[in-house]
């Protein structure tokens, strides 16, 4: 017998609730007669009733409700409905909706999930690790919901974000559900409507000072180590000084890193890497300009350097072939005004406030918008780019669609159709000259859930640049000729599991290789990769 849970509390508990599809011998053998319905469901037909209802619900965020009640009572249905078409039910358990499920946070909610830690009970926090249900944990998305998505300061309300965000390690990568854990540390929130909000669910104050924050996140970081040994922690939208520092602070000591860093950095040189096959040079004969010198520009900018490097350059020559440009300007020596990281990328050069005088003097080959400047990337920056270059790389990456740098359409037309362009959010086909152009989508989920996988596959020790450099290679690899012909650099959405796994088979062998696997190399890493990913199917209970 698989559980000691038998009748109602068998029904109530998510993770082994399989609804109207237990079958006739389970029914009788747990208590189950009469408790439910006569008739007996295939999953297929409890998907067809889901997609039903779903289609009744009159917005997305609706739909968000509905999907996040259908993982609190059967967790089995819910991935199964989510893995069936990745692509359609993704922007309704994570971006966009989930931006707008934050914003409602305690004003929707049905049932809590996740850890909630207080800064409250600083001293206290093994114990309370310790209530968590699960005795082992291996993957932790945590946020201190400072800097959602585009939204700012949400507190408490930001739970949403590390729920959603492990909801797509399972369904874009086959983590486990059972080993992960959303925590939202919850230090108060500087957003005054939110403090005024009576339906307000968080610690209702101000944010202390870092220093504060710092010491509960410390202890934070070795009571994970200590009640939920070789747990990866996963830093998600925490403030751009925070998210920095704490990378810095923690990653050569825990097994932890920063999606908004390292992942978009991955994200962005896979689109580069296959974006190469289309212009045909080389990554270290390339030269980068960035729009935006923020958490994403400065983790795409490091993750450029660290595989130019490994493509046989210095570093201090792989950081010259990288330029920043922010809201103050191009970033050179001259500015006083630059945070550590973004002085790595201070080269000697005039100031110059102007984009398009920038990419006249430094000649990049690709410009990458990681600005949240909609329409930054006008007429005259793609004309330019245009004029230097014979296919020029341009990737719009700000989110939301509003905040783009330019839009396909623009890439494209501005371009004379020779633009090799990506954004952050998605573009519909484009028609030019007789030709269908299909842009791909350069979104951070092409990569952290292959980094998961691996990492929980191989019980990594350790997450290191070079295991995002794999990711990228490995997504790269999996974009086709026929993806690169209509102007894909990004295998599609619709492929997802199957590129997810295929990546984590990447990094796998990086963590092997570098002797940070906590399990002995497998002979078949992909027969390895492929047992340890959860599927959605309803086990036999009895
Ligand atoms: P951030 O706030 O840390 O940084 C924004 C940067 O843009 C800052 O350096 C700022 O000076 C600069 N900037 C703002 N206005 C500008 C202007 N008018 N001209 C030039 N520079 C300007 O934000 P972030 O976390 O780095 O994210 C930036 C954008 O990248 C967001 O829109 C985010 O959605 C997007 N992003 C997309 C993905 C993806 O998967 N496609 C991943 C990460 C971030």
């Amino acid at each position: 017998m698989i559980t000691k849970l038998r009748g109602a509390a068998l029904i109530r508990d998510p993770r082994l609730n399989k609804s109207t599809a237990f079958t006739e011998a389970e029914r009788e053998a747990l208590g189950l007669v009469g408790l439910l319905p006569e008739g007996i469901d295939t999953q297929e037909v409890q998907i067809r009733r889901v997609l039903d209802q779903l289609g009744l619900k009159p917005n997305d965020l609706e739909k968000y409700i509905y999907l996040t009640g259908l993982q609190d009572t059967v967790e089995t249905l819910f991935y199964a409905v989510l893995m069936s078409d990745p692509a359609r039910f993704l922007p309704l358990v994570y971006t966009p909706t989930v931006g707008e499920a934050c914003l409602q946070f305690g004003h929707i909610l049905r049932r809590p999930r996740g850890l909630y830690l207080s800064i409250r009970r600083r001293g206290r926090v093994r114990e309370v690790l310790r209530n968590w249900p699960e005795p082992d944990v291996r993957f932790i998305v945590v946020t201190s919901g400072q800097r959602i998505l585009g939204l700012g300061d949400l507190g408490a309300n930001g739970m949403g974000i590390p729920i959603g965000k492990l909801a797509l390690y399972t369904a874009c990568a086959g983590v486990p559900p059972q080993l992960t854990m959303p925590v939202l540390i919850d230090c108060g929130t500087d957003n005054a409507s939110l403090l005024r909000d009576p339906l307000y669910l968080g610690l209702r104050q101000t944010r202390p000072d870092p220093e504060e924050v710092t010491s509960f996140v410390d202890e934070f970081m070795a009571a994970v180590e200590e009640v939920f040994p070789g747990c990866c922690v996963q830093f998600e939208d925490w403030s751009g000084a925070d998210a920095v520092r704490f990378l810095l602070r923690y990653q050569d000591r825990f097994c932890c890193f920063n999606d908004d860093i390292q992942g978009t950095g991955a994200m962005a040189l896979a689109g580069i890497l296959s974006a190469l096959r289309i212009t045909g040079g080389g990554l270290t004969g390339q030269t980068f300009l960035l729009l935006g010198a923020g958490a994403a520009g400065i983790g795409i900018a490091d993750l450029l350097v660290e595989a130019m490097v490994l493509e046989g350059i210095s570093r201090e020559q792989a950081r010259g072939r990288n330029w920043l440009f922010d809201v103050n300007g191009l970033i050179e020596s001259s500015r006083t005004d630059l945070t550590a990281a973004q002085r790595r990328y201070a080269h000697p050069h005039p100031p110059l406030r102007d984009f398009t005088a920038a990419i006249e003097s430094i000649r990049p080959t690709a410009i990458i918008g990681v600005s949240t400047a909609a329409k930054a990337f006008d007429r005259r920056v793609i004309e330019t780019m245009a004029r230097l270059n014979r296919r020029p790389i341009i990737f719009a990456l700000s989110n939301p669609t509003s905040r783009s740098e330019c839009t396909a359409q623009e890439a494209y037309e501005w371009s004379g159709g020779r633009a090799v362009f990506a954004s952050g959010s998605p573009f519909g086909p484009v028609h030019l000259g007789g030709r269908v152009l299909m842009p791909g989508q350069g979104n951070n989920v092409c990569i952290f859930p292959a980094i998961g996988l691996a990492v929980f596959a191989a019980r990594a020790r350790r997450v290191t640049d070079g295991m995002f450099i794999a990711a990228a290679r490995g997504v790269a690899e999996q974009v086709s000729q026929a993806d690169l012909d209509m102007g894909r650099v990004y295998p599609p959405p619709s492929a997802i599991l199957n590129t997810e796994i295929r990546a984590a088979e990447r990094v796998a062998q990086v963590i092997f290789a570098l002797g940070l696997a906590g399990v002995p190399e497998p002979p078949d890493l992909r027969a390895f990769i492929n047992a340890r990913t959860y599927k959605p199917v309803y086990r036999n209970l009895i």
